[in-house]
């Protein structure tokens, strides 16, 4: 004997009824066959929302026309397929069924209210509808309709009973003897109640109705026939990227469908582990996929199985002095929520035994309100216990498996997964086998958990998830690169996407990510200008869980807004020296925010553009090192300006050149001003604990304070010569001295100041030209001898290259988790 049921969505049309029918004749071929059938997809909620209308005098006629249609097109739909007999007896049996619901309808809406008994009356016609069409479809002798509402006795509340197995399977089995038959078709969700009525056994209880119908026969198995292969390590349809599972235990099973993995009703597995029938998860439209196969051994080398969701609950907490040592409290609690059948979910209670917290689901809360109250009269009015707090709008969200119990960490990874993605948590709880950890979190964040937590799980391929903000030329050689690097990151194992692309007029966004052969063109065509607010609704609606501003821009403006994204969630990565450079006490600002949200702040491209100069300054820092002196020539424009002067150049020519080749920037007066290179060299000391603000730079500018740099480039280009003699006499005082010019960025003494310098040979710097930054440092572990680092400090190639180590260094706190 096999058991198979097949669910509303393996019967929510036609086509899907006749891969139904197909399955039964290959199938019946060499066992013996009880087939449990729900309700076509959709049919049981329309029913629900009318008994719903018809109650609180909502006019229903437009849902019963609906709910007809509905039924009475399916059957039209089998019109060349059936015979005129057999179409006849459906139309005859679905306006039977019709008017049936209609004199209830009016009943209810008399009266205003709905019993139990009444409603899953009504509530249990959708089954019978699928048993008379598959009856229909498979035309045979040995094909029979097995009465549920005969055979399964239940007890408790009408719309959600228990079966009782033992006599179930008397009768059953009194029925198989009295009807041979070689395929018996069961309607699900149907059983008839101790006391005499039909009862049904709760939302989506077919499947409750072949595992009991299973156990009672001792069947080889128990077959859940859906629309997916099996279970997954999420919801498939919430997951894109969830993991099939090929076997659970019946441990793994339960635990999943109580914490909310819709394709098992939790009453399912219970009866199946107790006769120890084995449980496989079935597609309708996939049938030779293997499927997932649960049973009491389950798959060991799979520790963790699947994160599920539970939403619409409320955390109710009940505290007061009066929980303090007094036994018997929280059993007060729970038992008076049972006898008014108020199912808890969770329940936490804090060590000092001063509060208990437990979820339900939202749509009970008066209920428990009620249910407290009238339990707890005496010690709500005397101050002992507090009023409830009641936090509605929550979900659980769970991580599950066996191997929970044998692997130290598991939970730790849980929670600091929820942190990365900035989830509260507001209650948690372990069960006691240790099988199941939880999170009470908002039900808002519940995507954004289970994104995460399924990516640090099971597809172990974090993410990056780009916004870049300014595609001049590093911004566009950024996103050149990222496009390049593909198949790298694929090795990796990472998925980078570059989901927002901006200029100063522009923001386009794609939520599947931005196609980088062409983003020039589709930004042109952007609408919007670039809106922080827009970018993190966006973030939030598609649950990126690792998203990162790239500021490719100079503005002032954008910089003074990095603590905001940061506190918003964002990882901040910029080439923009401003937001380092201005107060010192923004600096903080950023640093905090990026400590208290775990987000990242990363501009190693401010300094020496891709040089690891930030790097490894930090990471000489972070051994003990102590710095003693900095020497640094920090600027590409001015490294191959004095290069030019050095081989004999005049000053202007060097300058001009420089200019031309894109050294400079457009006005080469930025340069000259000695600005830039005292912003990289504020950067620097501030990276080595110095509290300095720009003010305390002391900067000697190329341009003699006497000369006048006043007017448009052109002028000013036009009066450079003039500068000439200073730079040649200069330079003739350095060559007798064994000496080069150099501008020089310089650390001492807790001094920082950047100048032309005369540089002797032998110092490291004095080879430093044609564009090459240089950093030396003198420190307790780099003496006599100087720790150096030198290599091209400027150009898009480099410095983008320096961003995208940034942006893969975003994910060290992921990997953590
Ligand atoms: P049926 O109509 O066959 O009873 P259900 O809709 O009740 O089907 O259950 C199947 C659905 O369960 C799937 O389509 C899927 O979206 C959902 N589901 C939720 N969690 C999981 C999971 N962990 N694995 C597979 N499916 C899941
Ligand atoms: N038809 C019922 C429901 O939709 C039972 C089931 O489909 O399992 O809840
Ligand atoms: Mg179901």
């Amino acid at each position: 004997m096999q058991v198979l049921k097949f669910g509303g969505s393996s019967l929510a049309s036609r086509q899907e009824m006749e891969a139904v029918a197909k399955i039964l004749v290959e199938r019946s071929t060499n066992a013996q066959l009880i087939v449990v059938l729900s309700a076509p997809r959709g049919v049981t909620s329309l029913i629900e929302n009318l008994i719903h209308q018809a109650q609180t005098a909502t006019d229903y006629t437009a849902q019963l026309n609906t709910w007809q249609t509905r039924c009475v097109a399916l059957l039209q739909s089998f019109d060349d397929r059936l015979s005129s007999a057999q179409l006849n007896h459906l139309h005859a049996f679905q306006h039977a069924q019709a008017e049936q619901l209609q004199r209830h309808l009016q009943g209810i809406a008399l009266l205003g209210e709905c019993s139990n008994k009444v409603q899953a009356r009504l509530m249990a016609m959708g089954e019978l509808l699928s048993v008379h069409i598959l009856l229909a479809l498979l035309a045979s002798d040995n094909v029979r309709e097995l009465p549920a509402e005969q055979c399964l006795l239940a007890s408790g509340d009408y719309l959600n009973a228990r079966v009782d197995i033992k006599a179930t399977a008397k009768r059953i089995k009194q029925w198989c003897s009295e009807n041979p038959f070689n395929i018996a078709l069961m309607p699900g969700y149907r059983a008839q109640h101790e006391e005499g009525d039909l009862c049904v056994l709760g939302r989506n209880g077919s499947d409750y109705s072949a595992a009991v119908v299973a156990a009672a026969m001792q069947a080889q198995s128990c077959e859940i026939w859906t629309d997916v292969d099996g279970v997954y390590t999420a919801d498939p349809r919430r997951v894109s990227s969830a993991v099939h599972v090929a076997r659970l235990s019946y441990e793994e099973a339960m635990e999943l469908s109580h914490f909310g993995a819709k394709i098992l009703h939790p009453k399912t597995i219970a009866p199946l582990a107790q006769f120890r029938v084995p449980c496989v998860i079935k597609n309708t439209t996939n049938p030779a996929a293997t499927g997932t196969w649960i049973d009491a051994e389950g798959d060991h080398s799979m520790p963790i199985k699947g994160i599920s969701t539970l939403e619409q609950l409320a955390l109710i907490t009940v505290s007061g002095p009066g929980l303090k040592g007094v036994a018997g409290i929280s059993a007060r609690v729970f038992s008076c929520l049972a006898q008014r059948d108020i199912s808890v979910n969770l329940i936490t209670q804090s060590s000092s035994e001063f509060s208990i917290s437990f979820c339900v689901q939202q749509a009970n809360v008066m209920a428990v309100k009620k249910a407290i109250r009238a339990e707890f009269e005496l010690e709500l009015s005397s101050g002992l216990i507090k009023p409830l707090n009641i936090q509605k709008n929550m979900a659980i969200v769970s991580l599950i498996g066996d191997g929970m119990l044998h692997q130290l960490g598991l939970a730790a990874r849980f929670f600091a997964s929820l942190a990365q993605a900035q989830v509260n948590v507001s209650a948690m709880a372990q069960d006691s086998s240790e099988r199941t950890v939880s999170a009470v979190v908002n039900q808002s964040d519940c995507g954004d958990a289970v994104a995460v937590c399924h990516e640090n799980f099971f597809t172990h391929m974090p993410s990056i998830d780009v916004f870049v903000v300014g595609c001049g030329t590093v911004g566009a050689q950024l996103l050149q690169q990222i496009k390049r690097q593909q198949p790298f990151l694929q090795k990796r194992n990472v998925k980078l996407r570059v989901y927002g692309i901006a200029n100063s007029r522009q923001l386009l966004l794609a939520a599947q990510g931005i196609d980088l052969n062409n983003w020039q063109e589709k930004l042109t065509g952007a609408k919007a200008a670039f809106d922080f607010a827009t970018v993190q609704q966006f973030v939030k609606r598609h649950h990126l869980i690792n998203p990162v501003i790239v500021d490719c821009t100079t503005s002032t403006d954008l910089a003074a807004r990095y603590a905001d994204y940061i506190r918003a969630g964002f990882h901040v990565v910029t080439p923009n020296k401003k937001a380092n450079t201005m107060t010192m006490d923004y600096y903080h600002e950023i640093r905090n925010a990026a400590r208290a949200k775990h987000r990242r702040f990363l501009y190693e491209t401010t300094v020496g553009a891709g040089l690891p100069i930030i790097d490894a300054v930090q990471g000489l820092q972070n051994a003990g090192d102590r710095l003693h002196e900095f020497g640094g020539i920090l600027s590409g424009s001015l490294s191959y300006i004095f290069g030019l002067l050095e081989a004999g150049q005049s000053f202007s020519t060097a300058t001009r050149q420089a200019r031309e080749l894109g050294y400079t920037e457009p006005d080469p007066r930025d340069d000259l001003s000695g600005m830039d290179v005292a912003r990289k060299l504020l950067i620097m000391a501030r990276e080595i604990g110095l509290q300095l603000e720009l003010d305390d730079i002391a900067i000697e500018p190329l341009i003699p304070a006497e000369f006048d740099a006043s007017g448009s480039v052109d002028d000013f280009m036009a009066r450079i010569e003039a500068l000439d003699n200073h730079y040649a006499k200069a330079q003739q005082q350095a060559h007798a001295n064994h000496a080069v010019l150099r501008y020089v960025a310089l650390i001492r003494d807790g001094k920082c100041q950047v100048k032309v310098e005369a540089v002797a040979a032998d110092n490291p710097l004095a080879a430093i030209k044609d564009g090459e930054n240089a950093l030396v440092i003198k420190s307790d572990y780099y003496q006599p001898l100087p720790f150096v680092l030198r290599g091209y400090g400027a150009g898009a190639t480099v410095t983008a290259a320096g961003i995208f180590s940034d942006l893969m260094r975003t994910l060290a706190w992921q990997q953590q988790a």
